[in-house]
């Protein structure tokens, strides 16, 4: 995947293998299959749950709110996998990491079950923390289960990138199935006992990783100071916020997360650019760092919608009568997995064979094409959306083929963008290029939910305005990739 490692010795880690590859794959694949299904499931009812009226079982929030806490709970699971990594880096090893990141997420998701209002934000408070420990760490194992990387380390990664996917779909499926029928709380629970399966999966199949990830990775110790600082300072805004001392305003915190996820972003470009001591032909690269992330943050703020606006609309506006059986509205986020499932080989046999004639598009190119599938997938919901200015329900196949089109989409952007990052960084930087590459997740996450936002129910016309407004930032952003893309070519001479 980048260049670290492709130069290393071609020799494959030694160890058992189950269709060629390393067992220590299964592990892995079962484990981010189910705190995929966690993480999925969770979103596919969240926003509907924190919108139920308290005498449906839900927490009776304003949707102002509810989207708001949507985009932070999103943001803060990828801004934390920042956190998570040094963590593993300097501390604890990924393996420790995962199996941490695994019992918070299903403690998270206990107390999700449980919860009044108070214990409901702990519960995604700590199953974010857990995400952020697991998430970044497992796919780091994943990469040093192949120390020779190539083409068998891209093939490992597309066999776990199915894992994610089929984590993702069950997840969609089953949580709001279960949440429909047996109320919120049992859905929540579903989460919480996969997720203590994956831990106990992993435990038990732990030996099969060998030495990959068992410590931590950076020569240099880190010490627990600044985590425990970070812990504190958030127990402290917990206590405040529980004793009433302060309140939260989640619409005012989910815009205040993306200017300072967004000057993050800045400060750490303006570092690299100007006080790294990069030479000239680092620096070009690192311009097509910035030109990806501001792609990449677009991209995920549109593809979040998932769980939000498009979770709203099939929830309110979607007739889900299907043989007389009412679909719960959280089901339809199950389109996206699925089709990521059913499609990843045909976009996978179309980069081989334009590989082959040398015709590989560039990382711009990819990522502009994924930005105009995304417009397109908004363009469709703005036609559905007049449908319901006009009185109707609309039929789901109107966000199935927006699905389609955004999985298309992912598809040129999502497997190759951490890849493309690591390439692009100088060599003793790759490690932050997974940080950037979070950081534009935590950002698209986080515009997500503020996004949401701007749909007001009692003013409808919101609805298709806030899908046009999206199909335009994805058309717009899409077309200038497309046309910087014989400027990146000449600035990233050497990267493939
Ligand atoms: N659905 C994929 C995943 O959850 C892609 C999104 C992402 O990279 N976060 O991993």
């Amino acid at each position: 995947m980048n260049s670290a490692t492709d130069a290393a010795p071609l020799t494959p880690a030694p160890g058992p293998t189950l269709f060629g590859q390393p067992r220590g794959l299964a592990t892995l694949f079962l484990t981010e299959m189910w705190e995929r299904f966690t993480y999925y499931g969770i979103q596919a009812v969240l926003i509907l749950f924190m919108v139920a009226a308290v005498s449906r079982g839900g927490l009776g929030l304003d949707d102002k709110t509810s989207s708001s806490i949507f985009g932070l709970f999103l943001g803060s699971t990828y801004l934390l996998g920042l956190l998570g990594g040094w963590i593993a880096d300097r501390l604890l090893g990924a393996q420790r990491a995962v199996i941490s990141g695994g019992i918070l997420i299903a403690a998270g998701s206990v107390l999700l079950a449980i919860g009044n209002h108070a214990i409901f934000f702990l519960g995604l408070l700590v199953n974010a923390m857990g995400v952020g420990l697991l998430k970044p760490n497992v796919s780091a194992i994943v990469a040093s289960l192949y120390p020779e990387g190539g083409a068998r380390r891209d093939a490992g990664f597309s066999i776990f990138y199915m894992g994610i996917n089929i984590g993702g779909a069950l997840g969609s499926f089953f949580v709001p199935l279960c949440a429909a029928a047996f109320g919120w709380r049992v859905g929540f629970a579903l989460p919480a006992l996969f997720m203590t399966l994956g831990v106990a999966q992993f435990l038990w199949t732990r030996s099969y990783l060998g030495a990959a990830g068992l410590q931590p990775a950076h020569e240099r110790r880190g010490s627990w100071t600044p985590v425990v600082v970070f812990l504190a300072a958030v127990a402290v805004i917990v206590i405040l916020a529980l004793t009433r001392i302060v309140t939260l305003d989640a619409a005012v915190l989910v815009r205040a997360a993306s200017w300072g996820y967004g000057l993050l972003a800045l400060a750490y470009f303006v570092y690299l650019l100007f006080f790294a001591g990069l030479t000239a032909a680092e620096r070009k690269r690192a311009l097509v760092m910035v030109a990806l992330f501001v792609a990449s943050a677009t991209f995920w703020a549109g593809y979040y919608q998932q769980g939000g606006s498009f979770n709203l609309f099939a929830e309110r506006y979607t007739d889900r009568h299907i043989f007389g059986w009412e679909m719960p509205a959280g089901v339809l986020q199950a389109v996206n997995p699925f089709f990521v499932i059913t499609l990843a080989g045909v976009f996978a046999a179309l980069w081989i064979a334009l590989g082959k004639r040398g015709r590989d598009p560039v990382a711009s190119t990819k990522f502009g094409v994924a930005l105009i599938f995304l417009g397109l997938g908004f363009l469709v919901m703005y036609f559905a959306a007049q449908h319901v200015l006009a009185g109707q329900l609309v039929l789901p196949t109107w966000l199935v083929l927006t699905y389609f089109l955004h999985t298309c989409g992912e598809l040129c952007l999502s497997p190759v963008g951490l890849s493309y990052m690591s390439k692009l960084a100088p060599q003793r930087f790759v490690g932050q290029a997974m940080g950037v590459w979070f950081l534009s997740l935590a950002l698209g996450g986080n515009l997500a939910g503020v996004l949401t936002g701007q749909y007001d129910a009692s003013h409808l016309e919101s609805l298709p305005g806030l899908f046009l407004k999206i199909f335009w930032y994805g058309v717009i952003v899409g077309a200038v990739m497309l046309l910087l893309t014989p400027l990146v070519k000449k600035l990233m001479a050497g990267v493939h």
